[in-house]
């Protein structure tokens, strides 16, 4: 058995990030940006005001009351070129370009028109309410260095600078299969022996919520030759594999004999529980190496070593240098979190809450079972349990927060 972080270390030093390409910034958000974003244009564009009032000299408004000559009325978007003179006020709505002359704005909370004559109750600042020009974001500025991760608010500063596309690590294509004959998909009465297939829906998900596009190619029958021909057009068409069962030593780990036979596999025995086997490997087509991820068939396991070793994998196909594994945090327990000393890690499925007192307090969240993923499904995190017999109420464990 290895530790973990030696299997996580070689399955990392087996994947590439994946070549850039050119998106519309509005498919960009998850992603990482390949390339600094230099803005050419400034936001806001001209200077503007920032509330819904007058807009004034600021010199007329020192001494208040004050009354001014409203001199008209401007909405943002209006292309009039106006100019407002001393002693005059030009009534302005949020956004509407700042007249010339005029160099602060009064509120219109502040302020009661009559007819064409307005009395301003509040004095204000030169400056007051006026949002200048590149107040945002100044052309020429690097808005976002190569490596960020492009949020919604990023895609929308992308927007507002008209950098209508941009260079991004791609979405990795993930080819996605189960296998065992005892699965069932297609919701028919089961047969002695029969389970109903789980996997492949959480796997697919959790693929997509890590910006992957995914090809789910189902069950695939335990079947060497089905198998090979599924996997070897899988990697035609895709960045990666993640294939789920047949990892084990059992007589019908189909997997293993095929993936041993034409692909540069790992089969990892790793000193944690649950997920202990797990593969990694290269699958070589059309002068490509597409990384295989091989994860065990029990839903608990598979969903582990999807978290613990494909998802930061993946990350690093798709441009990320940080965060690649999820981040721990140290936590309280609440209640005992019991094991048995077995010269392994254990990953207790938790559910954390923060407290009162600002730190973030678990309980484990049932039965922790490879097969038993109802508990798993309420976890929001992974206590990592050293080896030992656990960790009593009151006391602390790292837990990665998967949720
Ligand atoms: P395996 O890794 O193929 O030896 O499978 C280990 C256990 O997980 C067996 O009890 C399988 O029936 C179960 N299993 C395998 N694949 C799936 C799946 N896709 N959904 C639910 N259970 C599965
Ligand atoms: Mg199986």
């Amino acid at each position: 058995m290895i530790p973990l972080s030696e299997a996580l270390q070689r399955t990392l030093d087996g994947v590439r990030p994946l070549a850039s390409h050119e998106v519309a910034c509005h498919h960009a958000a998850g992603l990482v940006l390949a390339r600094d974003v230099v803005a050419t244009e400034h936001v806001p564009p001209f200077a503007n005001t920032a509330v819904d009032g007058f807009a004034v000299h600021s010199a007329d408004v020192q001494t208040v009351p004050a009354v001014l000559r409203v001199i008209g009325t401007c909405a943002a978007g209006d292309s009039r070129e106006w100019s407002v003179a001393r002693g005059e006020a030009l009534r302005i709505m949020t956004g509407a370009p700042m007249p010339a002359g005029a160099d602060a704005v009064v509120m219109v909370e502040d302020c009661e028109q009559s007819g064409d004559s307005v009395r301003v109750g509040r004095s204000v600042a030169s400056g007051s309410a006026v949002r200048p020009v590149a107040d945002d974001v100044r052309a020429g500025d690097v808005v976002f260095a190569a490596g960020t991760v492009l949020t919604a608010a990023g895609a929308g500063v992308l927007s507002s600078i008209n950098a209508r596309n941009v260079a991004v690590f791609p979405r990795a294509r993930v080819a996605l299969l189960s296998t065992g004959d005892e699965l069932v998909t297609d919701g028919s009465i089961l047969r002695r022996g029969q389970i109903r297939e789980s996997n492949l829906t959480m796997l697919e998900i959790l693929l997509a919520k890590n910006e992957c596009e995914v090809q789910n190619l189902g069950v695939v029958a335990d079947d060497e030759a089905v198998l090979e021909r599924t996997l070897l057009e899988a990697a035609r068409a895709n960045d990666a594999i993640v294939t789920s069962g047949g990892v084990s030593m059992g007589d019908f780990d189909v997997v293993k004999a095929v993936l041993s036979r034409i692909a540069d596999m790992q089969w990892m025995q790793m000193a944690i529980k649950p997920a202990k086997p797990f593969a990694f490997g290269l699958l070589a087509v059309d002068g490509r190496r597409v990384p295989v991820f091989g994860l065990p068939g029990n839903p608990v396991s598979s969903l582990i070593s999807f978290e613990l070793l494909a998802r930061p994998a993946l990350r690093k196909m798709m441009g990320h240098t940080r965060h690649l594994s999820r981040p721990l945090v140290r936590a309280v327990v609440d209640s005992p979190l019991r094991r048995k000393p077995d010269g392994k890690t254990h990953y207790m499925r938790v559910f954390g809450e923060f407290a009162g007192d600002g730190r973030l307090h678990v309980r484990d969240t049932g039965p922790q079972g490879s097969h038993q993923l109802a508990a798993s499904a309420a976890a929001n995190g992974l206590a990592v349990v050293p080896d030992g017999a656990g960790v009593a109420a009151g006391g602390e464990v790292d837990v990665m927060l998967i949720g």
